[in-house]
């Protein structure tokens, strides 16, 4: 099978062109500019397995950082696996907000819960080498994938194993942030997501259960000038300012994503 075959036949199971070219990018270990220039090049048999399985997997919706196993995320390239959630563009807000947030603090403690591939917290650290960052996640797996991506871009990240708050005891932080799990259970959505682990996607119920159990600790675990930032769905954002000022935090804001729906929700300690 030659180049152009393979990307017409992943055009015939319904794949983009992007993600038909990506997906041989990868397998060939070549940039796009080489396939533009090698139409006709013939693929190795091995390669040609490889792919053809892979056109099948991302048909049936697997998401491309799975099969690729990596996602580019604020300017990072993190490896990623099925025990993460694949990092989202729109996930790049929060890290815009707590970079900003940071800037002319020193040396800042941040917490980064239910850190997945690490994205949020690797991002932080990469961008402020000073912050002393700790990440959270309760799953074993996606904790060792966050480790990795830490390695891989240099970064040192305190990683604890449990539960949202239960790994920390009493310590607390300068910036609190975390992507919890925030939809609903009978969100219809849900379904086109079934290669993401599930607990990664939805506390169940609401879909606010975890957002409840962040606002609810937030206070305990800040320092006096401290701030959380918390992702949420785009219908969120009232319920998270309203659980957020009920746990005693002040000044909620709510941030949009690229797409222009509400995303984020910050708030502080104090004013
Ligand atoms: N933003 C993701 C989605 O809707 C969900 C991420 C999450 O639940 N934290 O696809």
């Amino acid at each position: 099978m030659r180049v152009t075959q393979a990307l017409a036949l992943a055009r015939s199971q319904g794949l983009t062109r992007l993600d038909a070219q990506l997906l041989l990018c990868h397998h060939l270990q070549r940039p796009r500019s080489w396939l533009l220039a090698h139409d006709h090049e013939l693929l190795p048999p091995a390669i040609e397995v490889a792919l053809r399985d892979d056109f099948v997997q991302r048909a049936a919706g697997v998401p491309l950082a799975y099969l690729t196993g990596e996602r580019e995320f604020h300017g990072l390239r993190l490896a990623v696996t099925p025990a993460v959630l694949d990092p989202r563009p729109d996930t790049e807000t929060l890290v815009d907000w707590a970079l900003q947030w940071l800037s002319g603090r020193t040396r800042p403690t941040v917490l980064d819960l239910g850190t997945g591939s690490g994205a949020i917290a690797i991002a932080v650290a990469h961008a402020r080498p000073d912050a002393i960052v700790t990440a959270t996640d309760l799953d074993a797996a996606a904790l060792a994938v966050a480790r990795a991506n830490a390695h891989t871009h240099g970064v040192v990240l305190e990683c604890l194993l449990g539960s949202w708050w239960t790994p920390l005891g009493g310590r607390r932080f300068d910036l609190v942030l975390s992507n919890p799990p925030y939809i609903a259970a009978d969100d219809t959505h849900l379904a086109a997501l079934g290669h993401e682990p599930q607990h990664a996607l939805t506390p169940g119920g609401d879909g606010l259960d975890a957002l409840r159990t962040l606002a609810a600790g937030a206070a305990l675990h800040l320092q006096p000038t401290g701030a959380v930032i918390l992702e949420h769905g785009f219908d969120q954002a009232a319920a998270v300012r309203t659980l957020l000022h009920g746990a005693g935090l002040v000044a909620a804001q709510t941030r949009t994503d690229l797409g222009g729906q509400d995303r984020c929700t910050g708030a502080c300690r104090a004013g």
